[in-house]
């Protein structure tokens, strides 16, 4: 664990952050795509479990360091990494050994985006301490998410409430470090949040421009390179016919850009480019002319 990808997208560096590993079912993870199909893709273990990356970014530019999710953290309890398969250990977590590996300290991180507020996309928000306190993991860091997402995570109904668990984001909104933001949002020159609805109401990717290169943090609206089809959509979502039309309109405008696709939870693969060539949706490392 620990490890980086980095490379450049104009003037900007893009460092591929190894937050973890985490297992989730399969069967949740590909919604109505059946067993035989989708386990071709990813194998599933003795539990029906998929391997998942927690792929985070940290997007260098001139001024800003920018941290995009912030993995699982360290704050469930033996019965939780169990069921959900996690192992990020560190020092405190995988997250920030990673950020150490890509030659930065946690504390120059200058501002963190939540694509949504699920645990294993916002539980490295907050720390718990050796003496036992939760507080922020990144102190005195704005943290940018749609205000959607923030009313959704503290509804608390009976289908959602196990994906939000609010010792990941309340210690850091009462500390007065969130800032919400409704809509599309260019937060840094070249960078842009673009609501994603589906797999949440409020959940976002993230656009990162420069010097005519373009890349999308898609997060959990294309979780991995086998949910490239339109009809993989994790049972997980919330709306999946919304999921369905975000993906659409996505993958369209990805196409025309040759936008480098950032893969949040793919066990193997960072990164790619959609081939304009084939009908099937295939990726390829080098930006397509
Ligand atoms: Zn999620």
């Amino acid at each position: 664990m620990g490890d980086v990808v980095r490379r450049a997208l104009g003037k900007f560096t893009l460092y591929a952050l190894d937050a973890g590993m985490q297992r989730l079912d399969g069967g949740a993870m590909f919604g109505v795509v059946p067993k035989p199909l989708w386990e071709k893709k990813i194998p599933a273990d003795e539990r029906n479990r998929i391997p998942l990356a927690m792929r985070t970014l940290l997007v260098e530019t001139d001024g800003e360091l920018i941290l995009i999710d912030t993995g699982a953290g360290n704050k469930e309890d033996e019965k939780f990494r169990d069921i959900y398969g996690v192992e990020n250990e560190g020092d405190p977590t995988a997250l920030e050994d990673s950020i150490r590996a890509a030659g930065f300290a946690p504390d120059d991180v200058t501002l963190v985006v939540n694509t949504h507020l699920h645990f294993d996309h916002a539980g490295g928000d907050t720390v718990r301490r050796p003496d036992g306190e939760i507080v922020p993991a990144f102190p005195g860091v704005r943290h940018l998410v749609q205000k959607r997402e923030w009313d959704f995570a503290h509804l608390r109904n009976e289908r959602v409430k196990a994906s939000y668990l609010p010792h990941n984001f309340d210690p850091v909104g009462e500390a007065g470090l969130f800032e919400f933001v409704a809509g599309e949002a260019e937060i840094v020159p070249g960078i842009t949040l673009l609501p994603a609805p589906g797999h949440t109401p409020g959940h976002q990717s993230v656009r990162i421009e420069s010097e005519g290169e373009t890349a999308l943090y898609v997060a959990d609206l294309i979780p991995t390179v086998a949910h490239l089809p339109l009809p993989w959509i994790m049972g997980y979502d919330v709306e999946p016919l919304t999921t369905l039309e975000t993906k659409r309109a996505v993958l369209g405008r990805v196409l025309e850009e040759r936008t480098l696709l950032i893969f949040e939870h793919d066990p193997n693969t960072a990164w790619g480019y959609l081939s304009p060539q084939e009908k099937r949706p295939t990726l390829v490392a080098e930006r397509p002319d």
